[in-house]
Formats: structure tokens, C-alpha cells, sequence
């Protein structure tokens, strides 16, 4: 049984944007919490996590597999060894992507945003979450719909604050002037971001980049994916090792790792050691450098991972002369 110290939660650097305030490292769920991987293995790395001070996790109705297997493991420890202290938590969960069959499965309807948030909840076993996201636009259902979902959940209580994934810059825009018009504020943006995917940076059509359109508008930014799904390390470097991601036929394509992106990869990792730090360490003070990034969302398999991702944040910042260095090699 593992016994939570009671003098717990040394604190992690925090930022806050509006009413919210994340921990710089948040974990998210997405692999490693379903029926393959051991009950045992999620419980533990989940409570090294908030051991840690990690107090966010992040969730969505599709997590697995199957789909809702990883609400249903926090829900288990809400239960059980994180009993009461629900309100020191940032649960956060979304809706968009596949969590069953059928049109109403999907997207970003009324219908099924409803019906997604309230399966969440029983799921969590929980009568809130902090954020409920839209997961991804949906180009068949009005915005207004959508966001008239989100504010809905806000309304009864259900959501203490809602947010957008993966919107594009000119969708963001366009998300935040129908939310301003029905009364809803947006919270949170949560986007891809890494060395090796900075979609955020670029222009959209006004000239103005996501990180822009967010900080404009006071919109935490949550940044998914900050070690590209693992090829920010060593992992990859000679193959792909039996126990990895690309491995086991997850979401990390083995033809992503083309000998141009590992050249970028074992350059950043030369990079990293001149620096006197790991790859994923100098990968996440990257992200995290750029002050409208709110938080950086890491998956960890392991306690392993998890703590060298967390010595990150005791790391001295980038210099000039570093990050100059860097951005011959921060390509996408
Ligand atoms: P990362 O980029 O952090 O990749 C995590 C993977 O990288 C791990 O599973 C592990 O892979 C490897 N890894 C992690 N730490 C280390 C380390 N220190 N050394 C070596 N390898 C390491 O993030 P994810 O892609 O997992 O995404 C993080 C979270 O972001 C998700 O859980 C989810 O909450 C969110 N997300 C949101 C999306 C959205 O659409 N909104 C989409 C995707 C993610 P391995 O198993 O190979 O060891």
C-alpha cells in the first residue's frame, strides 16, 4: 500500500494565467494507462507524480485503450489513495476524438459533448473537472454549438473551465470571438509543441501565430507531445528499441524516424551533454523557455522518465549563445 508523505507536494515551479495555475510539468495519460499496462505500474507512476508535486493530470475520454480505461484508473484512485485530496488536483478531460461507435461518438456536437463530459465524470467517479476541453475542431458542427457545449458544462457546474486543442491560430481567433459573443470565457489552448514540431510559431493567414493569438487573449497554453512522443531522447538513436512507442505500433510512426529528423535528434542530443544536461531535459527548458507557454504536458512510462523529465525544471536556463545553437537543429 503505498502511503502518501504527509508533508507531500514539495513544490514545482508554477505559472498562472488567469484563474488557473499549472504546475510547469504536467502528466498526461494518454499511453501507458490502459488494459495493457498493469493497474499496479499506472497507480504507481501516477502517485510518484503528485508525490512530486505534479498536481495536473491530463485526461480525455478516448484514453486508453479502450477508450475511458484511463478516467477509469484515476477514478480508481480518487478512490482509494488520492481520497480527499480531489481539490489539490487539476483533473483535466476533453471530447473530439472517438469514444464509441456512431456519429454522436465523435466531434464536437451538443449531444455528444454533453454525453462525453457526463461518461467522464462517472468514469473519474468525480462531480467536476477543471477543464473540459474541445478536443478538435469540428468542421461539420457550427462553433457556436460547440462552444455553446463548453459553456454548458461551465453553467452546471460540471466544468470550472473549458478550453480548445490543436485549433488552428485562425480557428483560435475565430473560437474566441464566438465565445465572447455567448458569454464564455476560453481558459486554455492546448497545442503540440516541440523542438521538432513548431507549428505554433508560424503565421496564420492575419500574421499571427497561435502563441500570439493565445497570449492576446490571456489563454494558458498547455503544450502536448514536448519530447515528440519520445524521439526527443536517446531512444532512438541506434533503432527502435523492443519496449518503445514506435515499437508497439502506438501513435509514434517508425517512419517518422527518417535518418534526416534522428541527424537533427543525435545533433540536439550533442548539444544537450555540452550543456551538461539530458536531451529530454534541454528539450522541455526549450519549450518551456518561451514565457506563453503555460505548462508542458509530458507522458512518462516510467518513475525513470518521469524524474529525469522533472530535473528539467532544476536545470539554469538556456543562454543566448545556446539557444542560438539550438535552432539550427529545432526544425519541423
Ligand atoms: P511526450 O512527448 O512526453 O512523449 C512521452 C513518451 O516519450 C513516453 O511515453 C516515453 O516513450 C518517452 N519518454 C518520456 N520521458 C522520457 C525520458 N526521460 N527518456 C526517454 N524517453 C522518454 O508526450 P506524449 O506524446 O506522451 O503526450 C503527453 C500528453 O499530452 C498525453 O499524455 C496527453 O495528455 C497529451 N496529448 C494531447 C493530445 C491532444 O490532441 N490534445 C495529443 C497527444 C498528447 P516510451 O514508451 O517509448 O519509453
Amino acid at each position: 500500500m503505498h502511503v502518501l508523505d504527509p508533508d507531500r507536494q514539495p513544490v514545482l515551479p508554477h505559472r498562472r494565467v488567469g484563474g488557473l495555475t499549472f504546475p510547469a510539468i504536467s502528466l498526461g495519460l494518454w499511453q501507458n494507462f490502459g488494459h495493457a499496462t498493469a493497474f499496479e505500474d499506472q497507480r504507481r507512476l501516477v502517485l510518484h507524480a503528485v508525490d512530486r508535486g505534479v498536481f495536473h493530470l491530463d485526461l480525455a475520454n478516448n484514453y486508453g485503450p479502450p477508450p475511458g480505461a484511463a478516467e477509469e484508473s484515476v477514478g480508481r484512485l480518487l478512490a482509494r489513495e488520492l481520497r480527499g485530496r480531489r481539490d489539490e488536483l487539476l483533473v483535466t478531460t476533453k471530447a473530439g476524438y472517438r469514444g464509441w461507435p456512431g456519429p454522436y461518438g465523435e466531434f464536437g456536437s451538443r449531444k455528444s459533448m454533453r454525453a462525453s463530459l457526463d461518461a467522464s465524470l462517472q468514469r473519474l467517479g468525480v462531480d467536476h473537472v477543471d477543464v473540459y476541453y474541445s478536443h478538435r475542431f469540428d468542421p461539420s458542427t457550427p462553433l457556436h454549438e460547440t462552444l455553446g457545449a463548453l459553456a454548458d458544462a461551465v453553467r452546471s457546474g460540471k466544468a470550472r473551465a473549458v478550453g480548445i486543442s490543436s485549433y488552428s491560430a485562425a480557428r483560435t481567433a475565430q473560437a474566441l470571438e464566438v465565445a465572447q459573443q455567448i458569454g464564455l470565457t476560453l481558459s486554455v489552448h492546448q497545442p503540440s509543441y516541440s523542438l521538432l514540431n513548431r507549428w505554433v510559431e508560424h503565421p496564420g493567414p492575419d500574421g499571427r501565430s497561435l502563441l500570439e493569438v493565445c497570449a492576446e487573449a490571456d489563454l494558458a497554453v498547455v503544450a502536448f507531445s514536448p519530447l515528440a512522443q519520445g524521439m526527443l531522447s536517446r531512444r532512438y538513436l541506434d533503432g527502435v528499441p523492443n519496449d518503445s512507442r514506435a515499437a508497439r505500433g502506438g501513435p509514434l510512426r517508425p517512419e517518422w524516424l527518417t535518418p534526416e529528423a534522428i541527424g537533427h535528434v543525435r545533433a540536439l542530443d550533442a548539444l544537450a551533454r555540452d550543456t551538461g544536461r539530458t536531451l529530454p531535459r534541454l528539450a522541455l527548458t526549450w519549450v518551456l523557455h518561451d514565457p506563453r507557454v503555460t505548462s508542458v504536458l509530458v507522458g512518462a512510462r516510467t518513475v525513470e522518465q518521469l524524474d529525469e523529465n522533472l530535473a528539467a525544471l532544476d536545470d539554469a536556463p538556456l543562454t543566448a549563445a545556446e539557444l542560438s545553437a539550438i535552432e539550427q537543429h529545432a526544425v519541423d
